[in-house]
């Protein structure tokens, strides 16, 4: 049995705090990813978790509020300024690391205040951990906005024994030439290398990352079964993330998820339904996934009236120029497409800007004939877990971008490249015609990799491998 304490050190605290209009906050644990990963954990091992808050938090109401989180949650919050967040997660986190490790360089944008916000709060979070930490933690430190702060937990831990530090990358690892446009990239990779264990979800990332850091540190030395850093060994390897699929099981035997599925069956009669649930980020490629479906329809007239694309854009970003500005190309294109395509009582797009309930997007997802991913990139992406989770009745097709981390796990979907349009347009066609036996086989083999690869498996998986890491002090 696993014992001792973790440390889980994320930018977002994975509780909500809100206010209501007598000053009263109320506080609520966030659930899902990481926070269910962990759960069968909280039994045998002491947690303690450090994150921003999720707002900014006048003076006055600090101690409040970091009491509460200690005593409720065994959360410590980081309090940052509406300014510093500016700089350090919209501006350096956002809007420079985010497009360069998607390995699109051409949209990160340069700002020196930036990356001097990005070291101060990789410090300040260093700052908070350090005197709150014990010989023998764990401390598992997550994503792009905390690059550096193992190398500098790594340098003032030295006190302590058998502290091990673990750190994952949620997004993918981009490819030499793009990562060498970053700015402090030799610190950035001294960090994560000052790590004990670095994951990321797949193997492809793994290879890159190292390539990488190869070439822009000295002190780098691979083996076959080995990688040493400046005399330390440590490991990098691949975890994908993935779901707990068991919940979304739960969720569609719901009496409320059944209640949206019903109405949604009303709404959508006599069509096929096409989905896309993505965040509006460029990375997602919305555009080519309406300009492909506008060429379906161009080349297949006969499916006209017959089938729907319900397309939904979770907001994300809105203070980072780019976002604006994919959300108006998306709006564009699709009052254009509509306008085109449709008639007086047919609608070829159902488009949606918002978020939606766990419950409607259940009864979406398990109501779709077909789920169009179409990312230029993305790390994982869970939305094509969560649809082939909830395909158990329909064994509905998955049609899924080559360049997504997913693509490595589900061999079985139909895999594209979202910017060869007429083969986007065939891709979809495919998955409209196919068979039931086919889709079948499709579905029982992505249904595997889904029961396979879960949060939960993922979580316990990286700490097996973190707390058997070597100790070289
Ligand atoms: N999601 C959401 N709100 C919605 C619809 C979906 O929060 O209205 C969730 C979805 O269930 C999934 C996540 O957003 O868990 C998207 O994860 P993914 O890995 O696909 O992409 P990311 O947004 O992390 O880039």
């Amino acid at each position: 049995k696993r014992q001792g304490r973790l440390l889980v050190v994320a930018n977002r605290l994975p509780v909500t705090i809100s206010q209501d209009k007598n000053g009263q906050f109320d506080f609520k644990m966030a659930s899902g990813g990481l926070v269910s990963a962990l759960q069968s954990l909280s039994k045998t091992m002491e947690f303690q978790w450090f994150g921003w808050p999720g707002t900014e938090i006048h003076k006055n109401d600090q101690a409040t509020i970091k009491d509460q989180l200690a005593t409720r949650f065994h959360a410590v919050p980081i309090f940052l300024s509406q300014q510093t967040m500016n700089s350090y997660y919209s501006g350096f986190s956002n809007s420079v690391l985010w497009p360069l490790l998607h390995n699109m360089a051409f949209r990160a944008q340069f700002d020196g205040s930036w990356t001097e916000a990005y070291r101060e709060v990789n410090e300040i979070f260093a700052e908070h951990i350090l005197p709150l930490s014990e010989d023998g933690d764990l401390i598992w430190i997550h994503d792009y906005h905390l690059l550096l702060l193992p190398g500098i937990l790594r340098d003032r831990l030295k006190a302590k024994k058998g502290v091990r530090i673990g750190f994952f990358l949620h997004t993918p690892f981009p490819t030499e030439d793009t990562f060498s446009v970053l700015p402090f990239r030799e610190a950035i990779c001294h960090g994560l290398l000052s790590s004990d264990l670095v994951g990321l979800h797949v193997r492809e990332y793994v290879e890159t990352f190292l390539d990488a850091a190869e070439k822009v540190l000295p002190d780098v030395r691979r083996s076959p079964s080995d990688l040493h850093y400046q005399e330390r060994k440590l490991i990098v390897k691949e975890f994908p993330v993935g779901i707990d699929p068991d919940a979304f099981k739960t969720s569609l035997s719901s009496e409320e998820t059944k209640r949206e599925m019903m109405s949604l069956e009303q709404a959508f009669r006599g069509c096929k339904i096409l989905l896309g649930v993505d965040r509006l980020d460029y990375i997602k490629g919305i555009p080519q996934k309406l300009r492909a479906f506008d060429r379906f329809l161009h080349d297949h007239p006969e499916w006209i009236g017959k089938l729907v694309l319900v397309q939904v854009a979770i907001p994300t970003r809105s203070d980072v120029s780019d976002y604006r500005a994919i959300r108006s190309e998306v709006e564009e294109l699709v009052g254009s497409i509509n306008g085109k395509h449709g008639t007086l009582n047919w609608t070829p797009i159902r488009y949606l800007y918002t978020s939606l309930k766990p419950e409607q997007l259940h009864a979406l997802y398990a109501l779709s004939d077909v789920c169009i991913v179409s990312s230029v990139r993305d790390g994982l992406n869970l939305v094509s877990f969560e649809y082939v989770a909830c395909q158990t009745a329909r064994k509905g097709v998955l049609v899924l971008s080559q360049y997504t981390g997913a693509a490595k796990l589900f061999s079985s979907a139909v895999l594209f490249n979202p910017w060869d349009l007429p083969r986007f347009s065939d891709a979809i066609l495919t998955a409209l015609e196919m068979p039931l036996k086919d889709r079948q086989q499709k579905h029982d083999s992505a249904i595997k990799a889904v029961e396979t690869w879960t949060s939960m498996r993922w979580g316990m998986s990286f700490l097996d491998t973190l707390q058997s890491s070597s100790l070289e002090d």
